[in-house]
């Protein structure tokens, strides 16, 4: 696909600025600054509660922010005019559950939301599904049923189904944490194939090795805030003590 990086907004495609969002008495983002560059992929890590899905879900508007701003294609994202079906058409989410609906077969699960939303048609939606489906590799599954493919064919199923909406931005939600080991290298393998067609991505994850590769940056939350940004070198040269203990490599 040529055109997924296509965004006529500028070089910058999502950018969050001086973020603060509390759940109660609970601050989990405090103060987060970081943004993504057209072609980009900006790898999240940092350990369990440091505010990383947090942070991915309030750039597509799942959650609401108390102060800050976040700017994605060129949407002010939480300001209340915001044409939420518009941003959701660029924004592509896929999580660490793949979400499929078990009744639908995989090509009825990625022509829903085009047919539905979008108002693609039929015949397109179905022809935009064979192209998406063929971009992970799962062209022979489009009539299967979610429960006759395995964790790793459902977890590219619903990647197909994000790109089926032909978005300019893909968010990555720890994807592989719920598969195992052996399954997690084709979906890597997938998502490296989209970072190669300059899909721009942001992707929360526990695969150093694979951010290490692919991360054209990478934002190191802990405790609510950006406490270390780079490029993929801090993986192996973190400058704070707190992401050398979080890699293990001391310091
Ligand atoms: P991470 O993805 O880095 O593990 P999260 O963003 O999921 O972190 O969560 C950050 C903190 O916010 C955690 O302490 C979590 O329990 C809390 N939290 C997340 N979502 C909610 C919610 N909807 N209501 C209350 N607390 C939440
Ligand atoms: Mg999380």
């Amino acid at each position: 696909m040529s055109d997924i990086a296509n965004v006529a907004t500028g070089a910058t495609v999502v950018a969050l600025t001086n973020v603060h969002k509390s759940f109660g008495p609970l601050k989990v983002l405090d103060g987060v600054t970081f943004d993504v560059a057209r072609g980009d992929v900006l790898c999240i890590i940092g350990r369990s509660g440091s505010g990383k899905s947090t942070a991915l879900r309030c750039i597509d508007r799942f959650e609401t922010i108390d102060s800050g701003e976040i700017v994605v294609c060129g949407r002010k994202v939480h300001d209340p005019a915001l044409d939420l079906r518009a941003l959701r058409q660029d924004v592509g989410i896929v999580f660490q559950s793949y979400n499929l609906f078990p009744h639908l077969t995989i090509e009825e699960n990625i022509t829903l939301a085009p047919t539905c939303v979008k108002g693609t048609s039929k015949a397109e939606a179905r022809e935009q599904a064979r192209a998406a489906l063929a971009q992970v590799g799962l062209s022979d599954k489009i009539q299967h049923y979610p429960e006759q493919l395995s964790g790793g064919q459902q977890q590219r199923a619903a990647i197909a189904r994000s790109l089926a909406m032909r978005p300019k931005v893909m968010l990555f939600d720890e994807v592989t944490s719920a598969l195992d080991p052996e399954l997690t290298g084709e979906v890597l393998k997938v998502i490296e194939g989209l970072a190669a067609d300059g899909m721009t991505m942001v992707m929360v994850t526990h695969e150093m090795g694979f951010a290490r590769s692919i991360a054209d940056r990478v934002v190191f939350m802990h405790r609510g805030k950006v406490h270390e940004h780079g490029t993929a070198a801090v993986l192996t040269t973190p400058t704070t003590p707190e992401l050398a203990q979080f890699l293990g490599t001391g310091l």
